[in-house]
């Protein structure tokens, strides 16, 4: 029998505010357990929590890039549970009034264009962090990220593969980084994702019963995940069990999920409406201003980048994944106004230096500029392609300009005619059977010839030159 999987997204993003939601405690990440605490976030009682405006900002401006519905009169309501982490024994979120409903963001998998639904975004405070001591049977909370702003996106469960869900979440880490206000850190935890999961009879309509997995911190884990519950789903049911609803955890070292308990309901948090904070009121003078200020988003700016600069659709795709890569590609260009080439160097030798020495574009030791000045000098003769290699490697080293590295080594392209002939000459001289050959109709010699002036030049001879002399002296 061949099976659906029917998947949905929540992600929560933590907003890159200065403060937290409620209170005016820091948000940076890092500092020594309970520093950043105060009554309020401490949940202390008779504290009045005050909402941050620009978390409500934020949220503006992420609910508008995935083209969602404002509400505009929101509430913030009390999710109640007890857990050591949360000390006011509930979290401030929203329930029946999220902030946003009903948007849509796009993604592209292998071709296949798809929609997918997003039900709500909604704003809600972190919890803290509990830490276990595994010497002593001791476990410690730190209060520093009580309090911290999230927004939760839930998608509709419109993704049916886990390339989908990887692609979609990919998107959205984009968007967020883009609106700058989430840095999208998955393994600080600042972008984080669950996934529900169920799977039903191909051609089918109703439903199965799904299962939530939790700790999913990478792109990998999340598809690694889903594809291994899918195939565990798919296990119980042909041996003729039953799905339990219930909330299961990764195991990243194991490849597997493990079930860690029963899930829980909307019903088992008692929800009501926060009594300490007002409705939330958003006039339309803030959506059109906020709506005015978005800056240009991925699709967009891809899509700029296919009729602007004529790259495919797969170096768009890639060049505007992030916004300061973009720009990179934008500043090179200015400079050097041959997109093809700055997209290849861009997405080759650059890209491949800052993912071997796991760097982000923001510290990239070659600036937009000097790439630039180093592709003009391959086009104006100065070096050669091969060699630009090598002086761009120098450059990510010492961080000199690609002009002063090939002077100080010289690395001059050679376009002298005579010294090339003098060049060409001896190895011709040096390869007697060759050439033989080569007069015989062996002409795919040309190759190791060129190869063999290539070597004795250290790449600095004109490639081009090279193959007219060459032809030329062994018609002779
Ligand atoms: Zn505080």
């Amino acid at each position: 029998m061949e099976f659906e999987p029917v998947i949905g997204l929540e992600v929560h993003a933590q907003l890159k505010t200065k403060t937290k939601i409620f209170c005016a405690c820091s948000t940076s990440f890092g500092a020594p357990p309970n520093t950043h605490t105060c009554p309020v976030c401490l949940g202390m009682p008779g504290v009045l929590p005050v909402l941050n405006k620009k978390v409500v900002e934020y949220a503006l401006r992420m609910a508008l890039a995935t083209h969602c519905e404002i509400t505009r009169e929101s509430r913030f309501a009390r999710k109640n549970y007890f857990y050591p982490d949360l000390p006011k024994g509930y979290q401030i979120s929203q329930y029946e009034l999220p902030i946003a409903r009903h948007g849509f963001v796009d993604i592209e998998v292998a071709g296949d264009l798809r929609r997918i639904g997003i039900t709500r975004i909604h704003m809600e405070e972190d919890a803290g962090k509990l830490g276990h001591d595994p010497d002593r049977p001791v476990s410690m909370v730190d209060f520093n990220r009580t309090g911290v702003p999230l927004i939760e996106i839930v998608s509709e469960p419109d993704l049916r593969r886990p390339e989908e869900a990887g692609s979609y979440l990919k998107q959205l880490r984009s968007i967020v980084r883009y609106l700058g206000i989430c840095d999208g850190n998955l393994e600080e935890g600042s972008f984080r994702c669950d996934a529900n999961i169920s799977i039903r009879p191909k051609d089918t309509q109703p439903l199965g019963t799904r299962t939530e997995i939790k700790n999913l911190n990478s792109f990998k884990h999340v598809e690694k995940a889903l594809q291994y519950e899918i195939s565990r789903q798919r296990e119980v049911l042909m041996d003729g069990g039953q799905i339990v609803q219930e909330t299961r955890l990764w195991d990243p070292d194991k490849d597997k999920t493990t079930s860690m308990r029963g899930k829980e309901e909307a019903h088992d948090y008692r929800y009501f409406p926060d009594p300490d904070l007002l409705p939330l009121v958003i006039d339309e003078e803030w959506i059109e201003n906020v709506k005015t200020n978005l800056p240009e988003l991925p699709d967009a700016k891809k899509q700029r980048f296919m009729d602007q600069y004529e790259l495919p659709s797969y170096d768009a795709e890639l060049l505007t994944s992030d916004r300061e890569l973009a720009d990179y590609f934008e500043n090179c260009t200015r400079e050097f106004p041959q997109p093809k080439k700055v997209s290849n160097w861009v997405m080759g030798s650059l890209l491949g230096l800052l993912n071997a020495r796991g760097k982000t574009i923001e510290d990239s030791p070659v600036s937009a500029v000097d790439l630039a000045r180093l592709l003009a000098l391959v086009e104006e003769g100065v070096i050669s392609g091969k060699i630009a290699k090598t002086v761009f490697d120098e450059m990510a080293q010492t961080a000199k300009p690609a002009k002063q590295i090939v002077a100080e080594k010289g690395l001059v392209q050679i376009t002298d005619t005579g010294a090339l002939e003098d060049v060409v000459l001896r190895i011709i001289a040096g390869h007697p059977r060759e050439v033989e050959a080569y007069k015989t109709g062996k002409t795919q010699l040309l190759g190791f010839f060129v190869g063999q002036i290539m070597k004795a030049t250290r790449g600095q001879a004109n490639p081009k030159m090279v193959n007219d002399i060459l032809k030329q002296k062994l018609q002779g």
